[in-house]
């Protein structure tokens, strides 16, 4: 029989060799501290690196160590759902690999979980290492999802969390394929609360979040959890037919009672330009929204593991 497991800890790798033997020590020895049954799941997404053999090592010496090897790279978010399918814990713990996350809060969030709480997120009070442009667009990226959705998605949060079993049985219902994890984890509901934290700097290695995987996470968080910005198009219209409306009376008491001759061209461009501009962003906005539908309608599993270390390869779940 399957031994029982009380936390399952989720991490999501994709080329950490030059970390993961740290996070691992670290998480073996907090979670040792426990003295509960725990397992380590890690989620290799693709890396082109040593992570993979590294891990499969790990995972023939330690009972407690799982891997999930995806076949390509998914993206961070669909590891963490692949993640959360495969845990068997009764508590399931989503962590970064690089050690900005610091293993040691998990405790704390057991503390909480224990109190009664179903989901436990990590708030960032302050974010080390990180440079000026990723810690403003980062915090204001949260504070216009939170004002743009009706589901109460905490600032300044990020995907490392506890979450109960019963929450991960909901989230496994959830099929979307451009997956905002933690837009999702709010949206389920149940009790929730935050313990604060201070984010560490990459322990080692680089960033795996360039300027263009940000982006379309923050794009999948806006466009699935609000269609504010559809709206826009409306507001925007109105206001700038307003202000047509408004010129077209200057121009035409210019024509009428003044001698100011009509110099064309410089306002015609600018107005030109301008307005396409417009246009073109907001035609833009609806692609985001058209794109994503367009995936949903798909029904392309969300990931391909080629194979499982420490545990047995589920079948695929086929999608009615
Ligand atoms: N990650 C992943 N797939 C990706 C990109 C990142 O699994 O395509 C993992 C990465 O290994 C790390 C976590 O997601 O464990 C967060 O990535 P990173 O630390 O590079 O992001 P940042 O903290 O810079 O936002
Ligand atoms: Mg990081």
């Amino acid at each position: 029989m399957k031994k029982h497991v009380r936390y399952s800890i989720v991490i999501p790798v994709y080329n950490e060799e030059a970390v993961i033997h740290e996070t691992y020590r670290r998480l073996k020895s907090v979670m040792n501290s426990t003295k509960e049954a725990y397992e380590l799941l890690f989620v290799n997404d693709g890396s082109r690196d040593q992570t993979a053999a590294i891990l499969k090592g790990y995972s023939d010496g330690d009972d407690s160590v799982k891997l999930i090897d995806f076949s390509r790279n998914f993206g961070h978010q669909i590891a963490i759902t692949a993640g959360m399918d495969y845990a068997r814990g009764e508590a399931i713990v989503v962590i970064d690999a690089d050690l900005q996350d610091p293993p040691e809060l998990i405790l704390e969030m057991i503390e909480k979980w224990k109190e009664g709480y179903d989901v436990v997120y990590a708030k960032r009070v302050q974010r080390k290492g990180e440079t000026f442009f990723k810690k403003q667009t980062a915090s204001l990226f949260y504070r216009i999802l939170r004002a743009s959705t009706d589901v109460d998605i905490p600032v300044d949060t990020g995907d490392f969390r506890l979450i109960d079993r019963r929450v991960c049985e909901e989230m496994k219902g959830i099929q979307e394929k451009n997956r905002f994890v933690r837009g999702l984890v709010s949206w389920v509901g149940f009790k929730q609360t935050a313990v604060e934290y201070v984010r560490d700097e990459r322990l080692a290695g680089e960033t795996k979040y360039p300027l263009k995987k940000m982006l379309k996470l923050s794009l999948d968080g806006l466009t699935t959890f609000s269609y504010k910005p559809l709206k826009l198009a409306t507001y925007t219209g109105s206001l700038l037919s307003l202000a047509g409306f408004i010129y077209m009376f200057i121009v035409l008491y210019q024509k009428l009672f003044t001698d100011s001759t009509v110099e064309g061209w410089a306002s015609l461009i600018v107005i030109q330009l301008f307005f396409s501009g417009i246009v073109l962003i907001l035609l833009g906005i609806v692609g985001e929204y058209i794109g994503r539908i367009y995936d949903e309608t798909k029904n392309r599993p969300l990931y391909i593991v080629r194979e499982c270390y420490g545990m047995e390869r589920k079948e695929r779940q086929v999608v009615s």
